[in-house]
């Protein structure tokens, strides 16, 4: 009986915490969306309209508070066709462009995802919503101290931050289902090719700093072998260096 019960009230409490929707990032919960109009247009506008399909990648933006990760003085513009500055000379990417590399990532609920450059947070937040865990790394201190409060205070529990230079990536958690670079590099970091699974993918924008870059499209065979393919022209803030720094 006593254990009838026991399971009763945790019945209770799990169908509670499923009607208020209590899942990794909880904007919803609670909020006033002031910005929900901007936000569906914005998915219908720039990103359905111009190809992306897959369904994940559309609720996971239609979902993410986009205005939560750009300061006050910007929130109005949050769901504007572009990027815009996050301080420090950096810059949050354009809604498709995040769609695009989301998407092309090919990701699910199993995956475990890492990023360089968290910048504002707001891509990792896109892609908590899609995979199991999101691993990301920072290398300026202000903006890493920064998303962390901002993906705290939203509720997120499957992104994991590090403030470090990401050329390295993060071999203790290694090898990754999928690899994002969100700051373009000359070349692709050899320690990423490397934590990247068998039958992996990686998503990097290779070039020249505050030039047009290439978003080139990286995959690992089965047998370890590397495939690149070019899939658009970007421009992305660039990939520096803590040249102090070393491995973690
Ligand atoms: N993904 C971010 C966009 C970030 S802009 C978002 O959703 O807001 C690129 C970020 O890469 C910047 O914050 C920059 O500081 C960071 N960055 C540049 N070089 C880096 C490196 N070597 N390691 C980690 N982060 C780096």
């Amino acid at each position: 009986m006593k254990t009838l019960i026991v399971i009763c009230k945790f019945s209770i409490i799990f169908l509670l915490l499923m009607v208020l929707g209590v899942s990794a990032g909880s904007e919803a919960i609670g909020k006033s969306d002031d910005y929900a109009a901007a936000r569906k247009n914005m998915v219908l506008v720039q990103i359905r309209h111009r190809g992306i399909k897959d369904q994940a990648v559309l609720n996971a933006m239609g979902t993410v508070f986009r205005h939560e990760f750009v300061s006050d003085a910007y929130r109005k513009k949050a769901y504007e066709d572009r990027p815009l500055p996050i301080g420090c000379g950096q810059t949050i990417s354009q809604p498709y462009i995040v769609a695009l590399m989301t998407q092309l990532l090919n990701v699910d609920k199993g995956s475990r995802v890492l990023e360089i450059g968290t910048g504002s947070g707001y891509q990792a937040a896109v892609l908590a919503r899609i995979v199991k865990e999101v691993y990301t790394i920072e290398i300026v201190k202000p903006l890493h101290d920064r998303s962390n409060k901002v993906l705290k205070r939203l509720g997120y529990q499957n992104i994991h931050t590090l403030n470090a230079d990401g050329y390295f990536g993060w071999k203790a958690h290694a090898p990754f289902d999928a690899v994002i670079v969100t700051c373009a590099s000359d070349f692709i970091p050899p320690p990423l090719i490397e934590q990247l699974s068998k039958g992996g993918v990686m998503c990097i924008p290779v070039g020249p700093p505050f030039k047009v870059q290439h978003l080139v499209l990286v995959k690992k065979g089965k047998t370890g072998n590397i495939t690149t393919q070019v899939i658009t022209s970007v421009r992305f803030v660039p990939l520096t260096r803590n040249l102090s720094s070393k491995e973690e």
